[in-house]
């Protein structure tokens, strides 16, 4: 379909690479999906929407896309170190109910949070389904690349060629950070498989030639991706924390078992992290520490999913993104102005896009931008490039619009207005307030500003203000 290649950003090499499938006409895509103790965060999310843009991309270029995203529901402990709990077992009993309940609960939360953001279903396999296959890899590592502890089964990373290169800092900043287990090789190895301490029983425990265990976190990945996509693969993705650690120990793995040293996945993809400035000093969300912004809490605040989105989408995935609470009101009033062109469209007849000469620019201008390492930012600005021409035949606007929008995934034309204001939990706003926003109002209706006028409406709306225009008793508002 487009004319320009696909440049994606290898982390691996740290530069731009042409897509070339290794399948033909098929496109394979691993992204690391949540532990599932607790809500994901937003920042998680950012991750999800980012994966599924990319996905959406490739299946626009007419690719077969097989998309899995993992659930570790087993073996992430609190700390990367290999120390410390298991997640899972932590959360189960601090919450007095079973992990496996534990990590069913989040997972349909998880779930229900993609479909509220348009990321379009992949495949969700679960870690607890492939313990089996991971012992049989920890069997055939172990000889070269292995060795036993008291507390488990370690990978030495001094086996594999380069390890860490997809890192680059590991030996300095990273052997301050992974706190060693007593008798660790080097600092950087890392558990294959965990054996429950004698006297101990955990939930989640398999029979093992070690002992019996949990696996090591990062043996996952490795396994469902070889067993789902087939080793190589075309692309992993994750946020820009695993390309320190969870990544290279991926890739440790893979060479290993795979005897090669090849990475596995041709290119290794990272989006940059959401950050919330108001939250301490990094500001980055994290849900070890204990607070942090669900999608459900934006919802009670009076916004859409899809204004989330819409904010992800207006920032490059590999650039960090700080979130404000005045970011996602823009975000909400482009997304309503979209909207509002896109109603007017809605009983076009939908069809093919055709080449038509006021779309060309518009067009020319999407697929350069997302073929330039997703730029959604530009993207975007051409989708209203295209929202914005004027006498022109409603299909061929509508074809033109649907066809940018496959690939943000906002769903332009399944959202109404209505959908769009939501009323917050706790609705508060003063009568001064109200006066003064509906005289703003006046004067943008004077002027023939609908757009702004309706989205003074709807900010009132969301503060729980019905605005009645015509009324014949004068009663201009009242609280809905
Ligand atoms: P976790 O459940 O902690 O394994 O995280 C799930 C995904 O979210 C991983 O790909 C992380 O790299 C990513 N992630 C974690 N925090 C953030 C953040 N603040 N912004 C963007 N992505 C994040
Ligand atoms: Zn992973």
């Amino acid at each position: 379909m487009s004319k320009n290649p696909l440049k994606l950003f290898n982390s691996l090499n740290r530069q731009l690479e042409e897509f070339v499938p290794i399948h033909p006409g098929e496109a394979r895509v691993y992204t690391c999906g949540p532990t599932v103790y607790n809500y994901q965060h937003i920042g998680n999310m950012r991750a999800y929407i980012f994966a599924d843009t990319l996905g959406r991309t490739l299946s626009q270029r007419g690719l077969d896309l097989t998309h899995v995203i993992n659930i570790t529901d087993v073996g992430h402990l609190t700390s990367d170190a290999d120390a410390g709990d298991d997640k899972m077992e932590k959360a189960a009993a601090a919450q007095g109910k079973s992990a496996w309940d534990i990590a069913r609960y989040y997972q349909e939360v998880f779930e229900t949070d993609l479909d509220r953001l348009n990321v379009r279903k992949p495949a969700h396999p679960r870690a607890t389904d492939y313990v089996e296959s991971m012992i049989e890899w920890g069997k055939q590592m172990q000889e070269k690349h292995c060795y036993e502890l008291e507390s488990g089964l370690y990978f030495d990373v001094s086996t594999v060629p380069e390890y860490g290169r997809l890192a680059r800092a590991v030996t300095e900043e990273g052997e301050g950070r992974i706190a060693s287990v007593d008798g660790k090789r080097n600092a950087q190895d890392f558990a294959i498989w965990r054996k429950t301490p004698p006297g101990e029983t955990r939930q989640m425990e398999w029979d093992s030639p070690w002992g019996k265990g949990a696996p090591g976190w990062h043996l996952e990945c490795s396994v469902m991706s070889a067993e789902l996509l087939g080793h190589p693969f075309d692309i992993h993705t994750g946020g820009i924390d695993h390309r320190e650690i969870h990544h290279p120990n991926e890739i440790a793995q893979n060479q290993a078992h795979n005897c090669s040293s090849d990475s596995a996945a041709r290119i290794w993809m990272h989006n940059n992290f959401l950050i919330d400035r108001s939250k301490g000093e990094l500001g980055k969300m994290s849900k070890s520490s204990g607070e942090f912004l669900v999608l459900q809490t934006l919802v009670d605040r009076g916004y859409h999913p899809l204004a989330y989105r819409m904010m992800c989408l207006q920032a490059h995935y590999r650039s960090e993104l700080e979130f404000s609470w005045e970011g996602l009101d823009a975000a909400l009033t482009r997304l309503k102005r979209m909207v509002m062109v896109a109603e007017r469209l809605a009983d076009a007849p939908s069809m093919p896009v055709a080449e038509h000469p006021k779309f060309a620019a518009p067009l020319a201008k999407f697929e350069e931008a997302v073929a330039d390492d997703l730029n959604t930012p530009l993207g975007l600005t051409a989708l209203e490039d295209a929202l914005g021409v004027k006498k022109v035949d409603a299909g061929i606007k509508r074809a033109v619009v649907e066809h940018m929008d496959a690939v943000f995934g906002l769903g332009l034309f399944d959202l109404t207005r209505e959908d769009l204001r939501i009323r917050p939990k706790t609705a508060e706003i003063t009568e001064v307030e109200i006066e003064t926003a509906l005289t703003r109002r006046k004067a943008a209706r004077g002027e023939k500003d609908f757009a702004t006028s309706d989205t003074i409406r709807d900010d009132l709306s969301a503060k729980g203000v019905e605005v009645m225009d015509g009324d014949p008793l004068g009663w201009e508002w009242k609280l809905a």
